[in-house]
């Protein structure tokens, strides 16, 4: 028996009623060439890599070959863009094929990133070009390999067609895997138009693939918003454990599955700064790292509110309801932030001095713009040994005092070698660094040289395991090689 070289597709969105999307196949493209399959995620999700390098599994990727069970539609939503209302949004580049199943059994879609025009492109042209979607590839991906959940990249091909923005650039198609890809903003593109049927059908649909278990609560649609605000929580403080700066962190680009997604403007920081912005167009620094919590917040409070309708028929106590869930929030990222930090700073927590250490250990890091992920890797290391004498980075001697107040606080049952390799697994020491992503995107895009790009793929693929011979993607960048801006895939 010969096994089949794509999983099925059961599109479950697509049998939703008409109003949540338009049937549109992707426009094909003239040249398709493989850049990079993802041989373990195509594994899980049932595909056979060899397939998709094949000619008829590049096609795939490009748009160009759909399977027969594939349902291909656009989705519809809308959002607020940096606190600005827009009433229709929708995928303007982007195609939904279907979804497939995976080995876990858990339900996947394969989206298609850059597939020509549909009816929410506007005045786009529905492409997008090579440098996004390698970032996109590598970002998400080394996110994956951190444990934070986010979107995938299955595969990516350049079209063989320019893309036409300030520069004619290679235009590229990333085929994208999440959960779902039902954002707040699809939520609030359906109370805006009180079309509370379909409000009560994207709910449902929401709770059977997301969050079962609310079906079977006494008020399922809070059960699911508790579910929702508590992987929020959990996600925005993964974030700020690995000094991860998203960017664009509007309602359409918040998913109900609670994975990162849309890598546009984003950044891990270099220096620690807690005002740090890389987004190119964020010039008020709404979506700085140090308002990531509070947006995240805000983002939830839209969805509550497009969701009061269906929360109870009196509208105060529709209101108390949902206020109830939100205001759970600061509490989770809170404590899942004092959970993480105190794990990569390989201490028990329970002492109320803890909380004032990690403070000035960030002000100190604030004022020596210390390296954010560097920092907490040497602690990794000294938390075995006094030497202060990291190979690729050391501490400023300004750190002493506080060191010895932190060591002062390990707990004693715990001997340092445990300390140190339960540290070395919260503290990575490879991260997509701006400048090595911005170095792998200009080799591609100006020499056609993807070698880059694979060898940091495949670096960021074991953000934990040290290795001498990787040192140079360790490092901070050198001064003049500091990527101080990003800007979304457009
Ligand atoms: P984003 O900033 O990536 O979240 O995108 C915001 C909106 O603009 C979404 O509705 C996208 O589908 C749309 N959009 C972004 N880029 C393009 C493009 N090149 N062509 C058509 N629509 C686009
Ligand atoms: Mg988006």
């Amino acid at each position: 028996m010969t096994h089949a070289p794509h999983p099925p597709f059961d599109n479950s969105y697509a049998r939703l009623p008409e109003s949540f999307y338009t049937r549109q196949h992707p426009q094909p493209v003239p040249a398709p060439e493989l850049i990079r399959v993802n041989h373990s995620l195509a594994d899980y999700l049932g595909f056979d890599p060899a397939w998709l390098e094949s000619e008829t599994g590049v096609g795939f990727i490009a748009g160009n070959y759909i399977p027969g069970d594939a349902d291909p539609v656009a989705t519809v939503y809308a959002g607020h863009q940096f606190g600005g209302w827009v009433p229709q949004l929708g995928d303007g580049r982007a195609i939904l094929l279907g979804e497939v199943i995976a080995r876990d059994g858990v339900r996947h879609d394969i989206q298609l990133k850059g597939s020509g025009r549909t009816p929410y492109s506007r005045a786009g042209d529905g492409r997008a070009p090579l440098g996004p979607v390698l970032r996109e590839y590598i970002v998400s991906e080394a996110m994956a390999a951190l444990g934070v959940p986010t979107t995938r990249a299955l595969g990516a091909v350049t079209t063989g067609q320019f893309v036409v923005r300030e520069d004619r650039l290679p235009g590229a198609v990333l085929a994208r895997v999440a959960q779902s890809h039902i954002r707040i903003g699809t939520f609030q593109y359906f109370a805006s138009k009180q079309d509370i049927d379909a409000l009560q059908t994207l709910v449902d649909h929401v709770i059977e693939r997301h969050y079962p278990r609310a079906a079977g609560a006494n008020e399922p649609l809070q059960a699911m918003l508790a579910g929702v605000v508590e992987r929020q929580a959990s996600l925005v403080a993964q974030w700020q454990l690995l000094g991860f700066i998203h960017g664009v962190m509007n309602t359409d680009n918040m998913l109900l599955s609670g994975e990162t997604v849309d890598y546009g403007p984003c950044a891990f920081m270099d220096g620690f700064d807690n005002n740090a912005v890389f987004s190119s167009i964020d010039h008020a620094g709404r979506y700085a790292y140090r308002n990531q919590v509070q947006i995240a917040h805000w983002n939830l409070a839209q969805l509550v509110q497009a969701l009061l309708p269906l929360l109870d028929d009196d509208q105060e106590r529709a209101v108390g309801k949902g206020q109830a869930v939100i205001d759970e929030f600061p509490g989770l990222v809170q404590a899942a932030y004092r959970n993480g930090i105190f794990r990569k700073l390989g201490l028990a927590g329970d002492e109320s001095g803890d909380v004032a250490l990690v403070q000035d250990l960030l002000e100190l890091m604030q004022q020596h713009g210390s390296d954010f992920t560097l920092t907490f890797r040497r602690l990794a290391e000294l938390a075995g040994t006094d030497e202060n004498t990291g190979e690729i980075f050391q501490l400023d001697a300004a750190f002493e005092p506080w060191l010895e107040r932190w060591r002062s606080r390990f707990a004693e049952s715990e001997d340092a070698a445990t300390r140190t390799s339960g540290m070395l697994r919260a503290n990575p020491v490879f991260i997509p660094r701006n400048h090595l992503v911005e170095e792998a995107i200009v080799a591609a895009e100006n020499d056609g040289d993807f070698a880059p790009f694979h060898a940091l793929v495949d670096v960021l693929a074991h953000p934990f395991d040290y290795d001498a011979n990787l040192e140079r993607y360790a490092r901070p960048p050198l001064p003049g090689q500091e990527v101080r801006q990003t800007f979304c895939g457009t």
